[in-house]
């Protein structure tokens, strides 16, 4: 599903180079659950973000679905985006001014889905994930783990592949965390794919595998 080879991230600065990411090499396979760990500047979220499209390497090619992803057009990349992943943030990145309701509805619009089945597709997650109850309120009215919660099931809502979550639970408490972790098991085991970016050795094991980051560099 992911694949990078070669990849390569720097900062010019005058005529010194910064690299953050230095020959990235990564598959990843449909189905499997990866976190990504290393110390604070190692270079994990730049990773995240150019596997999400997010950002651009200098050096490098990505293959994702079958999709040479740095000769697409721009047009074409957001398209992919939006057709199959989801991006958990940190810090949620819900859009104040709208409510639950409203914010979970907005892949659907971007997507033009018809608003019959929006409304259905809506009210379908909203009980799935036992949140009918605040779809009227804003995101300031919420706890953080009610936050990241919507965040989820807005990244969920337009069906992606492929689940990309920059710690996701790195402003909740242990509880709130681990009934994050929890769905996130559960949508891997529908055969979601996810890739998380995580401090936490016990968040870590949910996954398959453990990518460790170094200075930019792959440990091996
Ligand atoms: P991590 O997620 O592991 O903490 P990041 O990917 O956020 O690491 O950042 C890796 C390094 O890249 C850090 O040292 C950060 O300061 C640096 N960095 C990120 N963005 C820029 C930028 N726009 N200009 C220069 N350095 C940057
Ligand atoms: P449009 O211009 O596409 O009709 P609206 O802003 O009127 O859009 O509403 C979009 C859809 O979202 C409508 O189907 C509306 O009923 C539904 N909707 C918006 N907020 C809520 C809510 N809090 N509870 C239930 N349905 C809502």
């Amino acid at each position: 599903m992911v694949e990078l080879q070669n990849i390569y991230k720097w900062y010019q600065v005058g005529g010194n180079r910064t690299f953050i990411l230095k020959d990235i090499n990564l598959n990843v396979k449909e189905g499997e659950f990866i976190s990504i760990m290393g110390p604070s500047g190692s270079g994990k979220s730049t990773l995240l973000n150019i596997i999400g499209m997010l950002d651009q390497p200098n050096e490098g090619s990505y293959q994702f679905l079958g999709n040479d992803v740095f000769k697409l057009k721009e047009k074409q990349r957001t398209e992919l985006y939006k057709r199959f992943i989801g991006f958990v943030f940190q810090s949620y990145h819900l859009i104040d001014e709208l409510t639950v309701y409203e914010n979970i509805e907005t892949p659907l619009l971007y997507q033009d889905v018809r608003s019959s089945d929006r409304k259905a597709i809506v009210a379908d997650m909203l009980d799935r994930f036992n949140i009918v109850g605040k779809k009227d309120l804003f995101p300031n009215q919420l706890s953080g783990g009610q936050q990241q919660l919507v965040g989820i099931v807005r990244a969920l809502i337009a069906k992606p592949k492929l689940i990309l979550a920059d710690e996701p639970t790195g402003n909740l408490n242990s509880t709130q965390g681990e009934e994050i972790m929890e769905i996130f098991k559960q949508l891997n085991k529908e055969g979601v794919t996810i890739i998380q970016v995580t401090h936490s050795e016990k968040n870590a094991a949910y996954g398959h595998r453990i990518i460790e980051l170094m200075d930019g560099l792959i440990k091996h």
